[in-house]
C-alpha cells in the first residue's frame, strides 16, 4: 500500500527532516509511528498525500510514484487518503455535520448519500447529539473527534491520522484507538503517529519508532 524507497527530506531552510528511510507497508496493516517532537512524524505522512515531495528517493502509494502525480491525478489519490492532521483544520463557521461532509459535497456525492454516510460516521464517534454545534462550542477531544469524522466518511482505503490522541485523556484516547482499528478491521490500512508510549503499548499493532529522522521497526 505504502512504500518508500531510500526516501530523504531536506526542507528549503536545509534542514533534514528525513534521511534514507525505506519501508513497506501491507494492505490492511496497522501501524503505529512513535518518536519525539521533531523526529519527522508529520513529514513523514505528508509525503504520502502530496502534501511535501522527497528530496531524494521514492515514495509510492498504492502503486503510484506520488512525484509523478499532478492535477487530477493528484486529487485523485488524495480522494483515497483519509487525513486526521495534527491542528484538525475545522472551518470555525461551519458546523460539525458541514465540516465532516463538505469533503463529500466537493467530490460530487448526491445529498441523499451524504445524509446516509453522516448519521452512522456521528454515531461512530459519539458526536450524534453535536452535529449543528461549531466547532468552538465544542471541547479539544471533541473537536479531534470532528476530524476522525470527516477523514472516514468516505472509507477511504488509507487512512493517516496524525497524532490523533494528542490533546485527549487516557479514556478519549482509548475510544479513539478503537475507532480506528473498527477501520482498519473493516480493511483500511492505518497509520497512527503518536506520542503515547503506554497506549502504543496497550495495543498489539507494530510498530515504527522515529529518531532524528531515521526509522526504525521495533
Ligand atoms: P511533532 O511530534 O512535534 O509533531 P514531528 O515528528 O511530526 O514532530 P515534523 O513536523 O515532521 O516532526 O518535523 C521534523 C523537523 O522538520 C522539525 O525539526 C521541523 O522543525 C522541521 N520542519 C517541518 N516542516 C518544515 C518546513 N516546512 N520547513 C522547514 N523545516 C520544517
Ligand atoms: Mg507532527
Amino acid at each position: 500500500m505504502v512504500e518508500l524507497r531510500s526516501v530523504s527530506k531536506t526542507y528549503t531552510n536545509g534542514y533534514n527532516a528525513l534521511l534514507d528511510v525505506s519501508i513497506d507497508i501491507k494492505k490492511g496493516e496497522f501501524l503505529f509511528i512513535t518518536g519525539p517532537s521533531g523526529s519527522g512524524k508529520s513529514t513523514f505522512l505528508k509525503l504520502l498525500y502530496g502534501q511535501e515531495l522527497p528530496s531524494q528517493g521514492e515514495v509510492i502509494v498504492d502503486g503510484v510514484n506520488v512525484a509523478n502525480l499532478k492535477g487530477d491525478r493528484l486529487s485523485f489519490l488524495r480522494r483515497r487518503i483519509g487525513i486526521v492532521f495534527q491542528d484538525y483544520k475545522l472551518i470555525a463557521q461551519r458546523t460539525v455535520a458541514e465540516n465532516i461532509t463538505f469533503v463529500l459535497q466537493a467530490q460530487g456525492y448526491t445529498r441523499k448519500e451524504i445524509q446516509r454516510r453522516l448519521e452512522p460516521t456521528l454515531k461512530l464517534v459519539g458526536l450524534s447529539s453535536k452535529a449543528d454545534r461549531f466547532p468552538d462550542q465544542l471541547s479539544g477531544g471533541e473537536q479531534q473527534r470532528v476530524s476522525i469524522a470527516r477523514a472516514i466518511i468516505a472509507t477511504p482505503p488509507l487512512l493517516l491520522a496524525d497524532e490523533p490522541t494528542g490533546n485527549l485523556d487516557p479514556d478519549n484516547s482509548w475510544q479513539v484507538i478503537q475507532i480506528l482499528q473498527k477501520l482498519n478491521t473493516f480493511g483500511a490500512t492505518v497509520i497512527v503517529t503518536t506520542h503515547d508510549e503506554q497506549l502504543v503499548r496497550r495495543c498489539n499493532h507494530p510498530v515504527v519508532q522515529v529518531k532524528n529522522g531515521r526509522f526504525y521497526r521495533k
